[in-house]
């Protein structure tokens, strides 16, 4: 059975992550979306919790994903399941360097970890979860950024989070 990870912190999941997870459960038998807890983004909206619910509310179309959370390095989790492939989003050649250099640590911890990367779809390679945060913070209209099932808790959230 093939088995894709799709890590990331999902702060909250929008719709280009959507994308990715939705062709990787097209490509392999499961997918499992993990939610990583990472210690060098400081301010986060939302608890690992929140983005739990939230993820899982809008991948509950796919009966291939599932969603787990990890606090630790992505390379040790994969441990986990022998034969995985980390799959993620390229969007543009600043994410290229990044990923690149993550990818020889992550090999050097996990020597047999493969990593796959899918282009982002033109229509999202200017969306992160940042921009999200950022817009929702204005009170801007985010139908088309995040998926609908989450646009009014994102809404919401960052009227508290902007304080
Ligand atoms: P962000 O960069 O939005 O904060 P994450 O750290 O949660 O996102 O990223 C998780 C994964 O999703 C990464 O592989 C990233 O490249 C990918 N990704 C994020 N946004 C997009 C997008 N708009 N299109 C394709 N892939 C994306």
């Amino acid at each position: 059975m093939s088995l894709a990870i799709c890590p990331g912190s999902f702060d909250p999941i929008t719709l280009g992550h959507l994308n990715i997870i939705r062709r990787s459960a097209q490509i392999f038998d499961k997918v499992i979306v993990c939610i990583m807890v990472n210690s060098s983004k400081t301010k986060p909206m939302f608890t690992i919790n929140e983005r739990v619910e939230m993820v899982r509310k809008v991948v509950g179309r796919f009966p291939n994903v599932e969603v787990d959370t990890s606090d630790g390095l992505l390379a040790e989790y994969a441990k986990k399941y022998d034969g995985a492939v980390v799959v993620k989003g390229m969007r543009a050649a600043s994410d290229f360097e990044y990923e690149f250099q993550m990818n020889l640590i992550n090999k050097k911890i996990n020597p047999g970890l493969e990593t796959m990367f899918l282009t982002a779809s033109e229509k999202y390679t200017f969306l992160s979860s940042s921009v999200v945060r950022e817009m929702a913070s204005y009170g801007a209209d985010l139908t088309g950024f995040v998926p609908y099932e989450i646009i009014d808790e994102v809404k919401e959230k960052a009227k508290l989070w902007r304080q």
